[in-house]
């Protein structure tokens, strides 16, 4: 079956989502080594006066950085939500519905460095990124309005990310965004009705193929997901059932910095190129209840398709039926897995 399916127009469920995403291979040929275009490897410098995230700098709201060392989290100076927001709703005739919301917007730099990247970071450098974000995790389910926490990252410009800077954004709400609760309502459908774990189910099929799996460690596994809507999306999934960041012992959190630093190498060499994405992690929602159901995960959505300058638009069909897809996923799994675990600057520069 599964052969077949590999060379004919089909669909696929995203278990998680409940969505389908189409799949046409005849579309492509066997994958090109991707182009290499020689541009967008990003900038190099170590300071720039102009940059409202490096160390000293004065930020747009007035306010001046610290001369920080080594991660550095501050609230956003244009927030697009706020926690004194009142409570307030609107409901005429079920057809127009509307609550406000109240929630929190915080900044975290990974690192003072302008252009250190996570590809680019030490082990330990990540390292320290991933216990800001369980710190902030922490920190912010403590506000008993806070029912989910939002760890997200846009990369590059094409993600409409403005500053090459290393940083993520870290949104807390007072309601479940829409994407969390498809998946909460999934993982909970699937307990009940299977009495197992949706990921973990998963990942036990994933590594049995082993044809979409393109990195592993003791503690993650990286695969672009039978389901993929993106070129080379990648799924990460902790190896062990978790709900959510914090709860990792210390050498897992080791173990996800150098799977992230893993992905992002290979993302940066596939078109010799700083990689452009939007990642993020979904953890159990903060809403005081025990969540067996949730298995901790991050997406990796990156826009590229054939080289550091041709991405996948999502127009036309896309916007009005389905996604759709041209490269199947274990080609670009084969692809990614195929890769270099050295970024390709350092190998330019040790050659
Ligand atoms: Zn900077
Ligand atoms: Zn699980
Ligand atoms: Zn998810």
């Amino acid at each position: 079956m599964t052969g077949d399916l590999q060379q004919l127009p089909h669909r696929r469920f995203n278990p998680l989502t409940r969505e389908w995403v189409l799949v046409s291979p005849h579309r492509t040929q066997r994958p090109w080594l991707g182009k290499v275009e020689g541009s967008g490897a990003g900038t190099t410098v170590d300071y720039d006066p102009s940059c409202y995230l490096c160390p000293g700098n004065k930020r747009a709201g007035g306010a001046r950085n610290p001369q920080y060392t080594s991660t550095f989290v501050f609230g956003n100076d244009y927030p697009a939500l706020l926690p004194d927001t009142p409570n307030v709703s609107t409901n005429e005739a079920d057809l127009i519905v509307a609550q406000s919301e109240a929630g929190m917007c915080r900044v975290l730099c990974y690192s003072p460095r302008h252009s250190l990247t996570i590809p680019l970071m030490s082990t330990g450098e990540v390292r320290q990124v991933v216990d800001a974000w369980c710190e902030q995790f922490q920190s912010l389910e403590k506000f008993p309005w806070v029912r989910h926490i939002q760890i997200f990252e846009n990369r590059g410009e094409l993600m409409g990310a403005s500053n090459p800077h290393p940083h993520c954004q870290i949104w807390a709400n007072a309601l479940l965004p829409n994407i969390p609760a498809t998946e909460l309502y999934s993982f909970q459908e699937y307990l009940k009705t299977k009495k197992s774990c949706l990921l973990c189910d998963y990942l036990k099929l994933e590594l049995a193929k082993k044809v979409r799996v393109v990195w592993q460690n003791q503690g993650f596994t990286a695969i672009v997901p039978y389901w993929a809507v993106w070129p080379f999306e990648i799924l990460v999934l902790s190896n062990r059932h978790l709900a959510a960041m914090h709860q990792l012992a210390s050498d897992e959190r080791f173990l996800l910095a150098d799977i992230l630093k893993q992905v992002t190498i290979r993302y940066d060499n596939l078109f010799q190129t700083s990689f452009p994405y939007s990642m993020g992690f979904h953890q159990r929602p903060s809403d005081g209840v025990a969540h067996p159901e949730w298995h901790f995960h991050a997406h990796y959505f990156p826009p590229l398709l054939r080289s550091a300058r041709v991405r996948k638009y999502m127009v036309g069909y896309e916007m009005l039926a389905t996604p759709q897809r041209d490269i199947t996923p274990e080609l670009a799994a084969e692809q990614l897995a195929n890769l270099s675990d050295v970024h390709y600057l350092i190998a330019k520069e040790n050659s």
